[in-house]
């Protein structure tokens, strides 16, 4: 197999630049003052930070996530799913 033969087995990128912030991470209500990670690619989830970039939909746009609740596991521990793209979004709302 050529350099360029396994190349082409190489799946096609899953993410595009995110339709929220455009890809800038800032979320819409950042300020200059106090600046808000985009809810949309990443800063949305616990631990980690928005990224500019999102899964695509079976359509192949990038995904503008509509969590909805899937699983409640424990007291007050929620997993909550994307209705398009499944992505799955855990939140801890205990104290
Ligand atoms: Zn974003
Ligand atoms: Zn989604």
């Amino acid at each position: 197999m050529t350099f360029l033969e396994a190349l082409a087995l190489i799946p096609k990128p899953t993410t595009g630049v995110c339709p929220v912030c455009n890809g800038t991470k800032d979320d819409p209500r950042s300020t200059p003052l106090a600046r808000v990670d985009c809810q949309n690619c990443g800063g949305q989830k616990m631990f980690q930070r928005a990224t500019g970039r999102v899964v695509l939909r079976s359509d192949g746009t990038p995904c503008t996530h509509d969590y909805r609740h899937f699983l409640k596991i424990g007291a007050c521990y929620n997993e909550y799913r994307c209705e398009h793209c499944g992505d799955i979004n855990p939140i801890d709302s205990g104290d």
